[in-house]
This record gives C-alpha cells, sequence and structure tokens, in this order.
C-alpha cells in the first residue's frame, strides 16, 4: 500500500464531462452558467475552468476576488459575478475584467447610471443581468419593480442591450412542494415580455422543473455530481461524483469491550474489536459533527465511525476479525460512497463537505 498519509481529493474529469453531457441533455436549448464560486464547491476553481474552456457558455463565481482570480489566471470565458458589486469603486475593476453583474438592488443601478454620466457609452458595455426576487427574500429586485429597472438599464448608455432576467429558488430540490410552481408563475408574470434571455434553474430545477429551464441553466452541485433532489432521484439520470476524498490508515489497535476511544471518551466499545485511525480530520475539511455510524470505506468495505473526530484523524471501527493494516486505502466519499449518505450522518448537506475542503487536502486531478 501506498504510505503517504496525506488526505487527498481526486478529481475525476470524465465525471465532470459526464455530469455536464447530463445537463445538456436534460436542458438542450438552454447555455448553460457553470457555477465555480466557492472554489469550484472545493474542487479547484482554475483545474475546472481551463478543463471546461469552450464546453460552457459562462462561469459564475460569487465575489468579485474570484473572478479576477480567474481572470489572471488566464480564463477568457465570459464571467458572471452572481452577487453583483458592493461599490461602485468596483466598476472600474468589473470593466477592466470583462465581467458581467447581476443587478438586484437600486444601489448599483444608480452606480451605473452615475458611471454613464460621467463617461458616456464605453467601447465594451457591460453585460448586465437583472434579479428579481421570486419569494426567496434574499437578493432581487421587487416584481412591481421589474419594468422601471428593465426599462432604465435598457437606456443606461454603460449596459449592453441585451439584458438577462434571472431569479432564484428557494426549494427547487423539494419535488413534493408548490413553493417552486408558485416562483415559476410569479417570475413569469413579471417577466412576459420574451424579448430578453430569462434564467431561473439551479442544478434541482434542471433535473425536476423542465418548465423553468428558459435561456439559460445555471448548475453548480450536479456539475460535481452531487443530486439534490429529495425524494432522491429522476430516473434515467445517474450523475457521477467528481471528488474523491481519500487517505489511509496510520494505525491499527486492538481494544477491549468497555474500553472507549477518542475525545471526550464518546465510544464505548461493546465487543472487542479493532480499531482503525485514518489520517484526516475537521483540519482537512472532514465534518467534527459526523455522528457515530458515519460511513467510511476501508479497503472498499463500509465501516462505521467511532469517537470523536479529530483536527487530524478519525477513527473506526474495522470489526474484530479484520486484517486491514497500516497503509491502507480509505475512502471518505465520492466515487463508491455517496457524500450525500456523510452530510446526513453529518447533520450538513453535500456542498457544505465540498466547500469545507481545506488547503491542506492534496488535490489529484485525473
Ligand atoms: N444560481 C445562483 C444564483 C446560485 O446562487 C447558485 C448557488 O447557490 C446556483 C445557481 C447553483 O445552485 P446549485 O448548486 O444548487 O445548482
Amino acid at each position: 500500500a501506498d504510505m503517504q498519509a496525506i488526505a487527498t481529493a481526486d478529481i475525476h474529469l470524465d465525471a465532470l464531462d459526464h455530469n455536464l453531457a447530463t445537463i445538456k441533455r436534460l436542458a438542450p436549448n438552454s447555455k448553460v452558467v457553470a457555477m465555480l464560486k466557492a472554489n469550484a464547491y472545493g474542487h479547484g476553481a482554475f483545474t475546472v475552468a481551463h478543463h471546461l474552456n469552450g464546453a460552457v457558455d459562462a462561469y459564475g463565481v460569487a465575489r468579485i476576488d474570484e473572478a479576477i482570480a480567474l481572470r489572471e489566471a488566464g480564463i477568457n470565458t465570459e464571467l458572471v459575478l452572481m452577487e453583483g458589486f458592493f461599490s461602485a469603486d468596483d466598476l472600474p475593476l468589473i470593466v477592466a475584467h470583462n465581467l458581467q453583474i447581476v443587478v438586484h438592488s437600486e444601489f448599483q443601478l444608480s452606480a451605473l447610471e452615475a458611471m454613464a454620466a460621467l463617461t458616456g457609452q464605453i467601447q465594451l458595455p457591460l453585460k448586465v443581468w437583472l434579479k428579481v426576487d421570486t419569494g426567496m427574500n434574499r437578493l432581487g429586485i421587487e416584481p412591481q419593480q421589474f419594468q422601471s429597472f428593465y426599462q432604465r438599464l435598457r437606456t443606461c448608455p454603460v449596459v449592453d442591450r441585451e439584458i438577462v432576467v434571472l431569479s432564484h429558488l428557494s426549494s427547487s430540490d423539494q419535488l413534493n412542494s408548490d413553493i417552486t410552481p408558485r416562483q415559476i408563475a410569479l417570475f413569469e408574470r413579471t417577466c412576459t415580455d420574451g424579448s430578453f434571455p430569462r434564467s431561473l434553474a439551479n442544478s434541482g430545477a434542471i433535473l425536476a422543473w423542465p418548465e423553468c429551464h428558459y435561456q439559460w441553466v445555471r448548475p453548480g452541485v450536479m456539475l460535481y455530481g452531487v443530486n439534490p433532489l429529495h425524494p432522491a432521484n429522476v430516473d434515467d439520470v445517474q450523475l457521477k461524483p467528481v471528488m474523491t476524498l481519500h487517505s489511509s490508515l496510520i494505525a491499527v489497535k486492538s481494544i477491549q469491550e468497555g474500553d472507549s476511544v477518542g475525545y471526550g471518551a464518546t465510544y464505548t466499545a461493546s465487543r472487542n474489536t479493532r480499531i482503525g485511525v485514518v489520517a484526516i480530520g475537521y483540519g482537512d475539511g472532514y465534518p467534527r459533527h459526523a455522528r457515530i455510524g458515519t460511513p467510511v470505506l476501508v479497503n472498499g468495505v463500509r465501516v462505521p465511525l467511532v469517537g470523536r473526530v479529530s483536527m487530524d484523524m478519525i477513527t473506526v471501527d474495522l470489526g474484530p476479525e479484520s486484517n486491514a493494516q497500516v497503509g491502507d486505502y480509505v475512502e471518505l466519499w465520492g466515487q463508491n460512497l455517496a457524500i450525500e449518505d456523510v452530510a446526513a450522518d453529518a447533520e450538513t448537506i453535500p456542498y457544505e463537505l465540498l466547500c469545507n475542503i481545506t488547503a491542506r487536502v492534496k488535490i489529484d486531478v485525473l
């Protein structure tokens, strides 16, 4: 066995291709803005951006720093700043780096108008997405403000004349809720015109709500192979996990019935058994709140986490008959162990597990 005691995230680019092909099959008439925010959900924004170059129509990021870092790494694909900008001082940077922006507030529209008053037309007008709040109550103008915002943007000399109108769904992962149909209906009522491109669908909606694919879809988590739907699946859709997080056993020890394991002695063995110590912990992004029994794969065998997650290690119950040895391969989630299962046992969501991968984890692009 490979004796490297290093937590490693394998990034499977073929899985990324497969998931993108699935997205395009489900939404064949839509352009794709691939969400690369938060370091591409922990997968490495540069890696993903270089790989998907030419295969999607735009990338979505949350923060201006994320966008500029991608530009500085040589990424020329269209970039959309999904949270927009927060200061008029950002506008020159946005122009210089050719970023698209999301307008969701009066402040931003006024800043654009002020810039226009100062400069008149600019050579490359800003590409703007106008965000309407259809019920999430997070970002977006009120539906009744739509006509006025749209007209002001259309006549603003620094803004490109094609404006994408978008909204965000709060519950597209909930198949048995009427929230999504209500958001779609409000979106339709608000922007009926049809002379501009529209966008509503995140992963859940790409999978489950084809009536709102419109001209642009915005996949995040499904690109990385995670199916967000509850209940779980659309029958013919098999996504492939892009990240496999793995490490190795760094110690194996026998314990007796009644012995306890780890900080706080939260786990006490009910039989004699063998405990495996794995080189991964919350310092790598493994969730500290993973409960006893969270699945871990040791040499392909599913064993339960026991005891608390430490910064650099976790402990698993290998079972009394185990012949696992130091150096053996351990998968924490990925190709053979669904991240959804781990997330459920850690009372979180796959998104958070992926984003929390820390800089200490080695990234192997395959
Ligand atoms: N669109 C917007 C505006 C978002 O903020 C996000 C992520 O939160 C997405 C799309 C992608 O969502 P998901 O990862 O669920 O596909």
